[in-house]
């Protein structure tokens, strides 16, 4: 199969030396408004009368979910909804244990579900909690349905669907299914080396009481910490309700992606499918670019950064480096992975140029 060509996009302006953090909330809200305020102007006048259903597809870990909530916050956080099927499929487990919110669900499914498996059978399996495996995609289409329409018309982020590739001729007609039969409906397609995936399951770490994911590595808190006896440092969560607890790595992150290797080969090939339709607009963003061309297209600020540390014995302190973060992509070139919001800005823009705005 060939390879899909996922295009460079410049983000840097020339003849401007403004600088951001795009760490900080306030400071990522001005450099939006900086590289695509005009853009966002536009949307946001879209977004008064129309909606438009995109399809977030990139491999697992490859941020989807990231992009999707940035640019919620940043558009109209009001008209924009972020969907993750996946999210939908797990709180499941909840349901079925409830006995009420069981028993809505099985009437609602009564009234809407037509699919190749008898109803009961489905509820058989979610009883005996076999149900990740055995979830029909009729029936997913079905749930999907009813959580949009508690949400009332808005522009959807779709993450997580089409999830397989029999599900891909389904997305084709989704919008038809939960009555956005007018809106566009565009294929956002996310390009991420698995080196980048592997070393973000690495270094994460989490935080025990608010579950905020952190990397030591590549996004540590403000707070960081270490560890004598194990000669380790650590990060401690910024959120002041977590009073600074020391975040933890999951157990089988130190494997990376080897545990989830065959789904990103699916994801890869879900990607290849999509992006093989004829008939819907699609839109191609990447994570990484060649380190010789990062002068001519973006701005310093927007690289990740590596962060290391080193530990003074004498003055009890931790010293922090902080350099561009350099990494092969998936043909072996020698790459800057960069920061969420310049992607954002790509999105936004390509977005706006699909809309015909
Ligand atoms: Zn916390």
């Amino acid at each position: 199969m060939k390879k899909i060509d996922f295009p460079l996009f410049k983000t840097k302006i020339e003849g401007t030396n403004r600088k951001f953090d795009l760490t900080d909330f306030n400071e990522r809200q001005e450099y939006f408004q900086f590289k695509a305020g005009t853009e966002i102007k536009k949307l946001r006048r879209y977004l008064e009368k129309n909606t438009f259903i995109i399809y977030l597809l990139g491999k697992k870990n490859s941020g989807k979910g990231t992009y999707a909530k940035m640019f919620r916050e940043v558009v109209d956080p009001q008209k924009i909804e972020h969907f993750s099927v996946g999210d939908m499929v797990r709180s499941f487990d909840a349901i079925v244990k409830d006995r009420s919110r069981k028993k809505e669900l099985i009437n609602f499914l009564e009234e809407s579900y037509r699919g190749h498996l008898p109803l009961s059978q489905i509820i058989k399996s979610m009883e005996e909690r076999s149900i990740k495996s055995l979830l029909p995609t009729e029936l997913v289409l079905a749930l999907i349905k009813k959580e949009i329409a508690k949400k009332g018309c808005k522009a959807l982020f779709i993450d997580g669907f089409p999830r397989d590739l029999d599900q891909v001729s389904y997305s084709l007609f989704f919008r038809d299914l939960i009555g956005y039969r007018d809106d566009p409906d565009i294929f956002v397609l996310i390009d991420v080396p698995e080196n980048v995936i592997d070393e973000r399951i690495k270094c994460r770490v989490v935080c025990p009481l608010c579950q905020t994911s952190r990397s030591v590595k590549l996004l540590p808190t403000k707070k960081i910490g270490y560890d004598k006896t194990k000669k380790e440092f650590y990060l401690l969560c910024d959120n002041p309700d977590c009073r600074g607890a020391r975040m933890k790595r999951k157990e089988g992150d130190e494997l990376g992606i080897e545990p989830i290797r065959a789904r990103l080969e699916k994801d890869n090939e879900l990607l290849q499918k999509t992006f093989s339709l004829y008939g819907i607009p699609k839109i191609l963003l990447r994570n990484c670019l060649p380190v010789e061309k990062a002068v001519e297209l973006v701005d310093d600020y927007e690289i990740t950064p590596e962060y290391n540390y080193s530990w003074d014995e004498k003055t009890k302190k931790i010293a922090i480096f902080k350099k561009p973060w350099k990494v092969y992509d998936d043909s072996g070139v020698c790459s800057y992975s960069l920061m969420p919001p310049p992607v954002v800005v790509s999105l936004i823009k390509q977005l706006t140029d699909v809309l015909n705005l």
